[in-house]
């Protein structure tokens, strides 16, 4: 079988980069391991500025049916606590349903999907993916949005990068509890942990408890440990509906270091997430996005001409990476919240600028709490 492009991994970064390549007339496949929907361990907090990245790739796709907010409640290691509201609401998608949508968006665009369909050797020498089948998959170009710890990453050579780690339980509704009956705010609370945050909040149909640790060598207990006490804390049971996963947290793989240049990989295969937030779904979305646009532009030139195209994005990781350390430092953090209690208009109006809209960088953001500060 030939495709002129052959995308691995169909959630957020394969799709979008399926759904902008399928505009070109080109035969595009998306192989998935999975069979859709599929579960896929997520908060599902969608930015505005991912909202907009979607309406540009997908102007049909319907937000309504999520549920949105724009209310933030933040909690500091001392219990300080400062709500702020946000102009322009966030949206909490239902990572299942989700993916899904943009998967079948992509098929009725005309992308060819195999689903519960990996590959058992990859030739990369040669164009070809082997599947478990026995089939033989040609390309021109080939897209690895296969995730975190994307085996076609590791194929062609390229450094594994450093992960950060997660634990969320997802609990029905149930009002009865009134500390997680239906909340209408989301909830960060930066408790004990040096580099991360707990998250609570509710989508249509669950109540999301989760704990994030952005950084490599301690997450894995720390995120246990802060997790049981916030589940303690809240009187829940931790092990109900307890998941973990791994999140990239601002280590970038190097793909100049591979030497196939109608290979690239995007999204979390690429270590393309926010290292303070760990959001990454508008960072697949991008990656996509520019995967497309790359192909429209060069497609002799694949992977130089997605790399100029993602340099800025790169860049801005790496800057946000290294202010990741002052922002975790336990003296800013609570310093953050202390101050934000008392000018709340103020600070939601950056907070939309920054992590919500993109509009204002990380840069910027620090410039503004030192002042505040002074
Ligand atoms: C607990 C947690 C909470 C998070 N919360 C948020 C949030 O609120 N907001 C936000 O923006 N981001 C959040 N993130 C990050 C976000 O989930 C990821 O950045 C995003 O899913 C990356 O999309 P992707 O398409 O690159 O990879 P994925 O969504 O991981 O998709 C990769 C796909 O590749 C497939 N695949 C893997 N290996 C193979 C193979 N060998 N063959 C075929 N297919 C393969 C998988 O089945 C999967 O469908 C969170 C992450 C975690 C862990």
């Amino acid at each position: 079988m030939y495709y002129d492009i052959v995308i691995v991994g169909g959630g957020p970064a394969g799709t979008a980069a399926g759904l902008v390549l399928s505009t070109f007339n080109k035969s595009i496949c998306i192989i998935d391991k999975s069979f859709f929907p599929r579960p896929k361990l997520c908060a599902g907090i969608i930015t505005q500025k991912t909202i907009q990245m979607i309406k540009k790739i997908l102007p049909s796709f319907n937000f309504d049916k999520y549920v949105n907010t724009n209310k933030i409640c933040l909690f500091s290691q001392h219990n300080t606590k400062c709500e702020i509201t946000l102009e322009y609401p966030l949206i909490l998608v239902e990572r299942e349903q989700f993916d899904y949508e943009l998967l079948l968006a992509c098929k009725k665009a005309g992308v060819h999907i195999f689903e519960q369909t990996t590959f058992s050797e990859f030739i990369p020498e040669h164009n070809n993916l082997i599947l478990m089948n026995g089939d033989i998959l040609s390309y021109n170009v080939l897209i690895a949005a296969d995730g975190i710890f994307s085996p076609i990453r590791k194929k062609i050579g390229v450094a594994d990068i450093k992960k950060g780690f997660c634990l969320q339980n997802s609990i029905n509704i149930y009002p009865n509890n009134s500390s997680l009956a239906c909340l209408d705010k989301i909830y960060f609370d930066f408790a004990n942990i040096p580099f991360g945050y707990n998250w609570i909040l509710s989508n249509k149909n669950s109540t999301i408890i989760g704990t994030g640790v952005l950084a490599e060598n301690t997450a894995y207990k720390q995120a246990f440990t802060e997790h049981s006490k916030l589940c303690t804390k809240l009187g829940i049971s931790s092990s109900l509906g307890l998941r973990g996963a791994f999140l990239p947290i601002g280590d970038i793989a190097n793909q100049l270091m591979h030497p196939y240049n109608n290979i690239i990989l995007i999204g979390d295969a690429a270590g393309y997430a926010n290292p303070i937030t760990g959001e990454g779904i508008y960072y697949a979305i991008l990656a996509g996005y520019y995967a497309g646009q790359a192909y429209q532009m060069d497609n002799k030139h694949f992977k130089d001409s997605f790399l100029s195209l993602i340099s800025v994005t790169e860049n801005d990781i790496k800057e946000i990476a290294k202010l990741s350390h002052h922002f975790y430092s336990e003296k800013m953090i609570n310093n953050i919240i202390y101050q934000l209690k008392n000018c709340p208009d103020y600070i939601s109006n950056i907070c939309d600028e920054v992590f919500n809209l993109g509009r204002c960088s990380y840069q910027y953001f620090f410039e503004e709490l030192t002042q505040l500060f002074r």
